[in-house]
């Protein structure tokens, strides 16, 4: 008989010792945003945890991390089935520590996963039929030890399948009890338009769109935000430190425990390049003058837009999760302050 692959078993054992309170502070601080025209109010920071949640990551440090962000006001935690790795990992680690620290707040907390990367072997382990999407979200569902996802998301638009399916597919998803809300991800503003037709003809409307969005990257200003506020749809970026590049992480040379020092294959050390560390200490001066670190300035900066519900922020250890919500106390960036930035983006200022 051949072994089911590891990936796919369920988390229900072996369970950690319960021992975790969260802080009654813990909505003190924290700032909601309302996703799109919803009735979903989102942390203005998010936790994603596609990377530190891996089989190789210690439990301990993915599970103060995970304990810090909520005891911050952080309510919602992104994850896809393929985020690890392996594939599937994050989501087996987040069901252990969510079965021995978070049973009594699932109530009080927005998950999320999705699904559209290469996940198994064959033809429907990937992009957007509705065989792949509606087998992939059991399969996450079984991993975390949960009945429902608060969202579920198209993870990439697949040029193949029609929009009808993939849409109609995120709408059966949502009737079944699997998935409270839908969204998509990395949809471009012309496939975004459509998918907010279909699904609100459906009846089930697009909550959120996920894509990437930071100082370094900003091609949702050239389209996508306006559709997305035309369509009521919600928006929670992702990288909004660019990985660790708008941090100052990297300014002094490649730490060995950094995402890009550990040999990450989505962060590669020439991707530190001269320009990318040029800009980022001319910001890092900028934040300096605010009180701020640079990765404070990253999320301040990305928050200025009104259209922004939720900076889905990656962290390595606890203190990264407090340094970027101590963020959010600071002041908004003025216009001056705006065109000082614009001034430091630009390539060999
Ligand atoms: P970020 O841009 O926030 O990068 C996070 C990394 O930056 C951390 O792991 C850490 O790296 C470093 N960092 C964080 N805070 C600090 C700090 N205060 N000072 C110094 N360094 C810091 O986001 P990610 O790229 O991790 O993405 C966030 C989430 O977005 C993911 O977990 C996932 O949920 C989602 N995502 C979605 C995608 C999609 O296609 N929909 C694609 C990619 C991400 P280090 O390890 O070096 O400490």
């Amino acid at each position: 008989m051949t072994a089911i692959p590891h990936r796919f078993l369920s988390t229900t054992a072996p369970q950690l010792p319960t021992t975790y309170n969260a802080l009654a502070t813990r909505y003190d601080n924290m700032p909601f945003r309302r996703a799109g025209r919803s009735g979903l109010l989102l942390p203005a920071i998010s936790l994603g945890l596609w990377q530190n949640f891996g089989e190789a990551d210690p439990i301990a440090n993915s599970r103060a991390i995970l304990r810090r962000a909520f005891d911050l006001g952080i309510t919602h935690i992104d994850l896809a089935n393929n985020y690890g790795p392996p594939q599937g990992a994050a989501e087996r680690t987040f069901g252990l520590i969510l079965n021995s620290d978070f049973r009594a707040y699932r109530d009080e907390m927005v998950i999320s996963t999705k699904a559209g990367y290469d996940m198994w072997p064959g033809p429907y382990g990937e992009w957007g039929s509705r065989k792949y999407l509606i087998a992939s979200l059991d399969q996450s569902l079984i991993r975390m030890g949960l009945d429902y996802v608060d969202v579920f998301y198209s993870h990439r638009p697949d040029p193949e399948t029609p929009l009808e399916e993939t849409m109609g597919a995120l709408d059966q998803i949502v009737r079944s009890g699997k998935a409270l809300y839908v969204g998509i991800s990395n949809y471009s503003p012309e496939q975004t338009r459509e998918s907010s037709r279909i699904l609100r003809a459906l009846g089930t409307p697009c909550l959120l769109h996920q894509p990437r969005y930071n100082m370094f990257d900003r091609h949702i200003e050239a389209g996508l935000l306006d559709v997305l506020k035309e369509e009521g749809i919600g928006c929670i970026v992702f990288s909004p430190l660019a990985q660790g590049l708008l941090t100052e992480r990297y300014l002094g040379g490649i730490p060995t425990d950094s995402r890009a020092g550990k040999g990450s294959r989505f962060l590669k050390p020439e991707s530190i390049s001269d320009d990318a560390l040029a800009r980022a200490r001319r910001l890092a001066a900028l934040a300096r003058h605010r009180g701020q670190t640079l990765a404070q300035l990253a999320v301040t900066w990305i928050l200025r837009q009104p259209q922004i519900t939720s900076v889905l922020i990656g962290a390595s250890r606890t203190t990264q999760v407090d340094e970027l919500v101590a963020g959010l106390s600071f002041p908004s960036l003025t216009d001056v302050e705006l065109e000082e930035i614009e001034k430091c983006l630009k390539p060999g200022c």
